[in-house]
């Protein structure tokens, strides 16, 4: 068997055309502009890249973007000012800091500062709350955007099926879990401390692999069939970028595979234009 490729470019730029379809529709009947802001502190190359595509998005999606960066000596409490005079700007539907901040500033504290209702991230409290007691809020782009790609493959439901989550960081493997939860999977979700990962794995119908080391899940951990979803950013020896997934092995085994790159990364960025889009028009009540 030769899997299926779920291409996150395609499916990308299928949910960014619908995004700036709403765009213009609100703006049209309410005369509101979806607004994000994005802030930087710090010199932090891939982050200044990952911001750069955030704003150019943005752009595309005919929103309006603020990208506000500042040197790295900037203080927690001047950060922490800025977070809440964008709290306040009505001009404004989602808040991003990009992490990692430089050391000396607290990144839960800062967080915790967006308000819940800009929190376009879904790293709050509140909206991992929220995702766990099934009300609204927003939801972790990365695990939301894994979400999108079972749905394009007819997997929006998913009861019956048995879902394995490689790994528990609270941006990714602990909301894609209740994710697939609610969507009424049956989920197992392992870490470091799993003893036979290959043992979960093979029992899987969906397999997440979101561990940050390549060949963590190879041929021989995988039900022939299963849908495995590679959220893994790693370099390989020639300085490539992969996942966490041996590809070439898995891919004559699983049923459908999301590649590295093309796959997993560009519906983060398309789920955070989802959530300010779904911030905007809340606002339009
Ligand atoms: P993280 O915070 O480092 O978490 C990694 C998780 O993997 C931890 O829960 C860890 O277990 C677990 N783990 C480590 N070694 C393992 C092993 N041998 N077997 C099973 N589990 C193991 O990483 P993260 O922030 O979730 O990111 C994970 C990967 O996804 C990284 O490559 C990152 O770059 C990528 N990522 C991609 C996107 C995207 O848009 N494509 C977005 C976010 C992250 P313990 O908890 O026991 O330590």
């Amino acid at each position: 068997m030769t899997a299926q490729i779920i291409d996150g470019k395609a499916l990308s730029a299928q949910l960014r055309t619908e995004v700036a379809a709403r765009a213009a529709t609100l703006k049209a009947k309410s005369g509101i502009t979806p607004g994000l802001a994005v802030i930087l502190v710090g010199d932090n190359q891939a982050s200044q890249v990952y911001v750069r595509n955030k704003v150019k998005a943005c752009e595309e999606a005919g929103f309006h973007s603020v990208l506000e960066k500042y040197d790295a000596t900037m203080t927690e409490a001047e950060l922490l000012a800025r977070v809440e005079a964008l709290n306040n700007d009505p001009s404004i539907h989602g808040i991003l800091v990009q992490l990692p901040l430089p050391k000396h500033i607290d990144d839960h504290k800062v967080i915790e500062t967006i308000s819940p209702a800009k929190d376009v991230d879904g790293f709050h409290v509140a909206s991992a709350g929220a995702l766990m007691v099934g009300e609204v809020g927003f939801k972790a782009c990365t695990p939301y955007g894994c979400m999108k790609m079972l749905e394009s493959i007819g997997m929006k439901d998913l009861r019956g099926k048995h879902a394995v989550v490689i790994g528990r960081s609270n941006i990714v493997g602990k909301p894609m879990a209740m994710m697939l939860l609610a969507a009424n999977a049956t989920v197992t979700v392992t870490h470091s401390g799993t003893a036979d990962l290959g043992a979960m794995t093979r029992q899987a119908d969906v397999v997440v692999a979101a561990v940050g080391k390549r060949n963590v899940l190879t041929a021989d951990m995988v039900k022939p069939g299963a849908v495995v979803i590679d959220v893994g950013m790693n370099r390989d020896d020639a300085g490539k970028l992969c996942g966490d997934v041996d590809y070439d092995g898995v891919k004559e085994v699983a049923g459908f595979i999301t590649p590295v790159p093309g796959g997993v990364g560009p519906m983060t960025i398309t789920m955070l234009l989802v959530n300010t889009m779904e911030s905007a028009e809340r606002t339009a009540g």
